[in-house]
């Protein structure tokens, strides 16, 4: 199934129509049972985020060798963790207004995992049983404040820093999420181009580890990491400016577009 959420409500797509299946995607996944409504039409809903209001988002950093090198460090020994926030999520097709600090705003794309039903201590072995299904992200970054932070919340859980879809593809049609072409353009030019085989931790361990630590819920994300190419690691940096239309594309997982706005860096 692919599912996306609108205002009171979310519904499964079948072709240019939406199939309602009830108020809450979160609720619903735990048991995932098909419900049958009359259709509406794709196009005249306003998508919001797959899971609006995820409880908890966790991203992991540095989780490709390629983007840990053009980092200039040496990969992770262990999953590098870090939080968003529900107010971080946008849809596709946002535009994200940049707040006025952010002077080096960046692109991420990542294959987000969307938690099917409660996960705590989970063994890497059944690990994948937890997952409901996968969605497009764009972990927007502020370099500039990630770097002065001593830390990396500020410069990552900012409001709208993470365009979220346009569907949640649930695990069936995704298949083994391991072997995924993801890419990142700007303005039509190809900046990010890889596959979720060359992820370090894979989204089994990913949640094995993180679940030693952290109860996750249904409908909660991860933010599996980004491949190289990111604007930062550009000679000279370039980093995203007003105007800007970023698109995360994940094969099988769906296409996802966000604008950029950002009038005090014009
Ligand atoms: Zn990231």
């Amino acid at each position: 199934m692919r599912l996306v959420s609108y205002p009171g409500g979310f519904g499964r797509v079948e072709g240019d129509a939406v199939i309602p299946m009830g108020d809450d995607i979160s609720e619903w996944l735990e048991t995932s049972e098909v419900v049958e409504g009359a259709a509406v039409p794709l196009a005249s809903l306003d998508l919001l985020a797959p899971v609006p209001r995820p409880r908890t988002i966790i991203c992991v950093g540095r989780n490709y060798v390629a983007h840990a090198a053009e980092r200039g460090v040496d990969p992770p020994a262990e999953p590098i963790l870090f939080p968003k926030f529900v107010t971080s999520v946008a849809p596709a097709g946002a535009v994200v207004t940049l707040p006025r600090p952010v002077r080096e705003p960046d692109y991420e794309a990542e294959l987000g995992v969307v938690i099917g039903r409660r996960a705590k201590d989970v063994s890497r072995a059944n690990a994948l049983e937890y997952v409901a299904g996968y969605t497009c992200l764009n972990d927007l970054t502020a370099r500039d404040l990630q770097r002065s932070g001593g830390q990396w919340t500020r410069g990552k859980a900012i409001d709208g820093f993470l365009p979220m879809g346009p569907e949640l593809v649930t695990s069936d049609e995704v298949g083994d999420p391991h072997q995924l072409q993801i890419e990142c353009r700007v303005n039509g030019e190809t900046r990010q181009s890889s596959h979720t085989s060359l992820l370090i931790f894979p989204i089994d361990e990913l949640i094995a580890f993180i679940t030693q630590t952290v109860t996750l819920q249904p409908g909660d994300v991860i933010a599996t990491g980004t491949p190289a190419g990111v604007g930062a690691a550009m000679d000279p940096p370039r980093f995203l400016a007003d105007g800007d239309v970023v698109e995360v594309e994940i094969e099988r997982v769906g296409k996802l577009e966000t604008r950029i706005s950002a009038p005090h860096l014009v």
